[in-house]
């Protein structure tokens, strides 16, 4: 028996003895750019992690020959240097390390531009940062290898003797800790499944190392960069298909606000008990406004509650969302005046964001001028300074506009939508023995983001009062915020409750008074319409039924205002739940 633990212990031991200073050195590369790069992770869990994924690469190296060893090792230490140097360099001189958006900039960069960048970028000072510690130990690394002799004998003798066995023992704890992070990243990275489609029971841990170092980044962002590319062909000729016969301009001007994070069941005018909408409530009352009751969005994420809201293609329909032509680029095919205003997607976006995803459909810049006439420039803390936009582009304005607002909303963290002077709800306002003091500061946060939202409404709406004009908002999505639960945020599960909070959400038109009375037939269809079940996948059908726009691609069985619209069709949530059985099913 102790032979054969004496045999196993050797067996361990043999990553670490074969490929003892790649294993040093690779580990204290991962450190540096651990500890000097701020990463959205826990920095001693991140080194955890890093011993028993070094081992398990020094692992596979034992497979190989002996000389093909040292070839992969040298290539996968010169990648690693490369990445790590490139990842801390973009760290130090911009404020965050490698995304997506940076990697599609350099793949589509010229040689000369790139060598614009290199001269205007590499300075000397960026050696007294920590990029100048890679490149130290990169070069320590390479003399180690060309003479092994420099090394003291006794540091040697210390690493075998001492340093493996002690790694050794210590690796499989490291490896138990550190496993929900690699069960993570084997189906992000490996898998390349995305957020959407990782199984449930990934989805409901809470990651806390996530891409913890370069190479993780650099892999995600490839995959993100792909899917991008896919995306992008795809639509790119879809677009160019778009087909208008002829427009009435029954709404010459059209505008969407579209919200984000929202959950209906957190507003009074769906019932909520606080007063979080008093301004679209009073305007409901007017009549000016009204409510739809009952709507749901296809996706709980943005990007594909976007894409789809934007879209030509509902749940139903052959194929793709990404085989049909946009909205927006069939307002402009008809004449209208197409302005973007978002507090979310801006083209060349600032120093980073933290977030490594983007939305293609907004941020590429082809894509972009496809589909807007003109769009602001920058982004806000608050979603108020919008305004500000909204005003510096009406010059541009034409007799025909389809403006579209774009919120930032309640998007997580709820706290950081809600300016000086909007903190009206307190933990104390609700009766929540099941929540923490920190939880009910969280839940009245988010009720403050959903009252500061209805503000900047009331603002947008008291510009347009004396035109005509008819406005439609919805969100893209809704938000878990405590409700029948202990947390908030989202998650893939399909459980009723969380289907309520994130896929029910609120959607209600606004028509200025000389609309109202010019268009009495459209006010009369939206009274008849506000209890019909609708998707926000079919809200172009209805956006350009408001227009007046003749397509071969409108289906008037989709326009909610339309007579032949079609009220009993499934409206599957994520391309697959029937939401309205669920209920039914549920319930019963
Ligand atoms: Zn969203």
């Amino acid at each position: 028996m102790r032979n054969v633990i004496i045999r196993l212990w050797s067996v361990a031991l043999r990553p670490l003895e074969v490929n003892g200073r790649f294993f040093v050195f690779m580990g204290l590369l991962g450190t540096l750019c651990i500890v000097f790069e701020p990463w959205d992770s826990l920095r001693p869990l991140s080194l955890i992690e890093l011993l028993p994924d070094l081992y398990i690469v020094c692992a596979l190296l034992c497979v190989l020959p002996h000389k093909a060893r040292g070839v992969v090792r040298w290539l996968l230490s010169t990648v690693a240097y490369i990445v790590c140097l490139l990842d801390c360099f973009l760290f130090v001189r911009t404020g965050a390390p490698m995304q997506s958006s940076v990697l599609r900039a350099m793949l589509a960069t010229t040689p000369s531009e790139a060598s614009e960048a290199l001269h205007a970028y590499v300075v000397p000072s960026v050696l007294l940062s920590p990029v100048g510690l890679i490149v130290v130990l990169a070069i320590l690394h390479v003399l180690l290898t060309l003479r092994p002799s420099l090394c003291p004998t006794w540091v040697s003798r210390f690493c075998r003797r001492w340093g493996a066995p002690l790694l050794l023992a210590c690796i499989p704890l490291c490896f138990v800790a550190s496993f929900t992070n690699r069960h993570y990243m084997f189906h992000r990275l490996l898998l390349a499944q995305r957020d959407t489609e990782l199984p449930q029971h990934i989805m409901d841990v809470t990651i806390k190392t996530g891409y913890y170092t370069p190479l993780h980044r650099l892999w995600h962002c490839w995959l993100e960069v792909r899917h991008d590319g896919q995306t992008l062909d795809a639509l790119a000729s879809s677009v160019s298909m778009a087909q208008v016969d002829s427009c009435s301009y029954t709404s010459p001007n059209i505008v969407l606000i579209v919200g984000e994070s929202l959950n209906r069941h957190h507003l009074s005018l769906y019932g909520y008990p606080l007063k979080t909408c008093p301004y679209t409530e009073t305007l409901a009352k007017d009549s000016g406004l009204i409510v739809l009751t009952d709507v749901v969005t296809p996706w709980n994420y943005t990007t594909e509650a976007l894409e789809h809201m934007f879209s030509l293609y509902s749940f139903g329909d052959k194929g793709f969302w990404t085989d049909y032509p946009l909205v927006t680029t069939l307002f402009r095919r008809a004449g209208y005046h197409v302005q973007f205003i978002s507090n979310q997607y801006v083209i060349n976006p600032p120093k980073n964001t933290g977030s490594l995803l983007d939305t293609g459909l907004f941020v590429d810049s082809t894509l972009s001028s496809i589909q807007f006439d003109r769009r602001n420039a920058t982004t806000h803390t608050y979603d108020e300074a919008l305004l500000q936009d909204y005003d510096s582009l009406s010059q541009w304005r034409t007799e025909k506009n389809l403006t579209i607002f774009h919120l930032i909303g309640q998007h997580i963290e709820f706290g950081d939508r809600v300016p000086d002077g909007w903190h009206r709800f307190k933990a104390t306002d609700y009766h929540r023995p099941d929540l923490t003091e920190s939880q009910l500061d969280i839940l009245a946060d988010y009720d403050n983001a959903t009252l500061y939202g209805d503000y900047v409404v009331s603002r947008i709406l008291d510009r347009l009062k004396d035109e005509n004009v008819v406005v439609i908002f919805l969100p893209d999505h809704g938000e878990r915020s405590f409700d029948g639960c202990q947390t908030y945020g989202r998650s893939n599960s399909m459980a009723l409750n969380d289907v309520q909070q994130q896929y029910e959400i609120p959607m209600w038109l606004w028509m200025s008074k000389s609309y109202r009375q010019t268009h009495s037939d459209i006010y009369n269809a939206i009274k008849r319409a506000k209890d019909l079940p609708f998707m926000s996948d079919r809200l172009p059908h209805l956006l350009i039924g408001l227009a007046g726009i003749q397509s071969p691609d409108y289906k008037p069985s989709h326009d909610l205002l339309h007579v032949q619209y079609n009220a009993r069709q499934a409206r599957r949530l994520r391309g697959e739940y029937d939401y309205d059985s669920l209920c039914t099913t549920t319930t019963q």
